[in-house]
């Protein structure tokens, strides 16, 4: 199976499984986003006209097929970074899909300059590490030392944290989710 595949087969099943209420909450957030080019070309002129008006209609429907697009992009995000191996395994064991292997490209991130998984699509955006908790900072990775920043610590004081216990602070630790370090490559 190719891997752009694998990914719509796990956005559909998490599609199915959303409430009324967390489509609409998704929809909502979506108007207040930037507009990637590859979802812009999927949508019709009235999400189009919605979306530059960052105004969700009053009667919003989360089950207008004029939104799938938009969910299915969503439901794909947190997978898009993830090795072939965990997409496969995933589809078989949460999806029940029988798969042996994925094929294809992986988007090519970058690496977190703390734990070195590759979990990034553009760095010093102040996105956040799922695997390590950092949150990239540009300031912060050109003065390695500097604790002022998104991370309230020094880049090297996050290596040292993760070398030790695994996470950039204890208080990041508590929020990540391990199954993290299986999806990402390194
Ligand atoms: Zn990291």
């Amino acid at each position: 199976m190719q891997r752009e595949e694998a990914l719509e087969k796990i956005a559909w099943h998490h599609l199915k499984k959303l409430t009324r209420d967390e489509a609409a909450d998704l929809i909502i957030e979506f108007f207040n986003e930037p507009l990637k080019p590859s979802l812009r070309e999927k949508l019709n002129i009235t999400t189009l006209v919605q979306w530059e008006t960052h105004q969700p209609p009053d009667d919003l429907q989360p089950g207008n097929p004029i939104y799938r697009p938009v969910l299915i992009d969503k439901m794909k995000r947190p997978f898009r970074g993830a090795t072939n191996e965990y997409l496969a395994q995933y589809l078989r064991e949460m999806v029940g899909i029988q798969v042996d292997h994925i094929e294809g490209k992986l988007p090519g991130w970058l690496a977190c300059p703390v734990c070195g998984y590759l979990t990034f699509e553009t760095l010093g955006a102040w996105d956040t590490c799922p695997v390590c908790g950092w949150n990239s900072d540009p300031v912060q990775e050109t003065m390695h030392d500097d604790p002022t920043g998104a991370n309230g610590i020094s880049l090297n004081e996050a290596r040292r944290n993760y070398q030790t216990f695994g996470a950039v602070s204890k208080e990041k630790l508590a929020m990540l989710d391990p199954e993290d370090k299986k999806k990402y490559p390194k």
